[in-house]
């Protein structure tokens, strides 16, 4: 019996000393709007599609949880700028702001800059433009976050290691008369990645550049890689993670920042469908830092979690009560973005005249939903005459256009008037709710793997995620 519990003392010491060394490998993988209702949705579609055992998200499989608030410094419900400096940098800022304090006269120092400054490597991803604000957060200090040309200036100034994701949005400065920003990372020493061929010639593990910038090829109106729903051709976010991975690897040390910023695009538009695509690749780029972690545990760190929720989203609807079918959002053939930029070719072609013979076809190609039909699979999917005449209102809405009076707010949020109606009864008829086309108070999860993971359980604010980083890297 002594001698088991000198044992155990042993391995209790020594194990103290070896992770009191902290971990090198530091992976921060940031939801945007995602809370435990937007992981759930995409857990319980994953889960009614298959008749497997229920398949867990990757997060949902780490040892350590946490709850986490998210406020701003002057407002309850806070934007991604906020919260992407709380959670870069452990201090609370206005909404806006990237990585300033509140007085925007006090430049506050990210965990990636800190460590950047001890010699690792780091890397910053995100789905969107990599000028937004969460990435922003950890390589800018700007008033502003829509300052999108001085903050992509920071970037090629940051002497980060690696960028990749989406593009930069005016990268000629706002008026298009400024130094071209992709020179200007090479000045600076970047090789400079655009198009999908360059990237797949990329060999990560012999790159010949100190300094690499990944640009998606296939990206949107607002620079950002398109939703996983949409199947872009390119790279997706558990790619270029995993390109990240082989290019920082190194035995000093490397920081991974990982967004995945269209989770908070979508349930602004209410639309879980694309929400859940994109939590879903999300999830996938983490099994790349798992993957990692199982080769390296005593140095890996892991971290997940939101900024904040998005969209009120909830798992229950007054129509369906307590007979929900998450299974229904896979009817839904794309993003809502992509049905919206359908409908408005449809309009500027003449296609879009008549609600029965030229709309509700199309409803029921992209989302299933129909109210006559020779060749519906599910009747769940039938059109009540509730939401018939939502749809109809919506037709009327976008074909003769509508004034902007609160009513229209609540039921469009300033989107196209069909789309996001059709997504609204989608939705619903799953048992999906939303509140809002904006951002929500509600705390987010945080899930932590590897050395330190125990300082992530319990109920903490989001600058506490960022002053525990500080300390485990020291
Ligand atoms: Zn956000």
């Amino acid at each position: 019996m002594k001698k088991v519990f000198f044992t155990l003392l042993l391995v209790l010491l020594v194990s103290t000393m070896f992770f009191a060394q902290g971990p090198k490998y530091v992976f921060y993988f940031i939801g945007d709007g995602m809370a435990v209702t937007q992981s759930n949705a995409a857990q319980l579609l994953q889960s009614s599609l298959t008749d497997a055992e229920t398949p867990k998200l990757n997060m949902y499989k780490f040892p350590v949880q946490g709850m986490t608030t998210t406020h701003a410094a002057n407002a309850f419900i806070t934007d991604s700028a906020a919260a992407g400096t709380a959670l870069a940098s452990g201090y609370k800022t206005n909404s806006g702001v990237i990585g300033l304090d509140s007085t925007l006269s006090n430049v506050l120092e990210s965990i990636s800059e800190r460590v950047h400054n001890m010699g690792w490597k780091v890397g910053i991803i995100s789905t969107v433009s990599i000028g937004h604000a969460t990435p922003a957060a950890f390589y800018a200090h700007q008033p502003s976050r829509s300052s999108y040309y001085e903050i992509s200036r920071q970037l090629a100034e940051s002497g980060f290691a690696f960028f990749g994701g989406g593009d930069v949005r005016y990268p000629n400065g706002k008026k298009g008369n400024q130094e071209n920003i992709y020179d200007y990372a090479r000045e600076n020493g970047y090789q400079v990645i655009q198009t999908q061929e360059d990237y797949e010639a990329f060999d990560p593990k012999n790159p010949g550049s100190e300094k690499v910038w990944i640009i998606n090829e296939d990206v949107d109106g607002g620079s950002a890689m398109l939703y996983s729903v949409d199947n872009a051709p390119a790279f997706d976010v558990e790619d270029i993670t995993r390109t990240a991975i082989d290019y920082l690897d190194n035995e000093k040390g490397f920081f991974l920042m990982v967004e995945a910023g269209k989770i908070d695009w979508a349930c602004h538009a209410n639309d879980a469908a694309g929400s859940i695509g994109d939590t879903i690749a999300f999830d996938n780029a983490i099994s790349a830092a798992m993957e990692f972690y199982r080769e390296n545990p005593e140095d890996t760190l892991i971290v997940v979690t939101g900024d904040h929720q998005t969209g009120g989203l909830t798992i229950g609807f007054a129509g369906t009560k307590y007979a929900s079918d998450p299974s229904l959002i896979a009817y839904q053939n794309g993003s809502q973005d992509a049905f919206t930029a359908k409908l408005s070719n449809m309009k500027d072609n003449g296609e879009l005249n008549s609600f029965e013979d030229d709309l509700l076809p199309v409803v029921e190609e992209f989302f299933g939903l129909y109210k006559t039909s020779a060749n519906a699979e599910n009747e769940a999917l039938l059109l009540s005459a509730l939401e018939e005449n939502k749809l109809r209102a919506a037709f009327e809405a976008y074909v003769n256009g509508t004034e902007n009076t609160d009513e229209s707010y609540l039921l469009y949020g300033g989107y196209n008037p069909i789309a996001i109606t059709a997504t609204h009864i989608l939705n619903n008829k799953a048992g999906l709710g939303w509140t809002t086309y904006s951002h929500t108070g509600v705390p987010v999860v945080t899930y932590a793997m590897g050395n330190g993971q125990e300082m992530f359980s319990g109920y903490y604010d989001n600058t506490d995620i960022a002053k525990y980083l500080f300390a485990l890297v020291k």
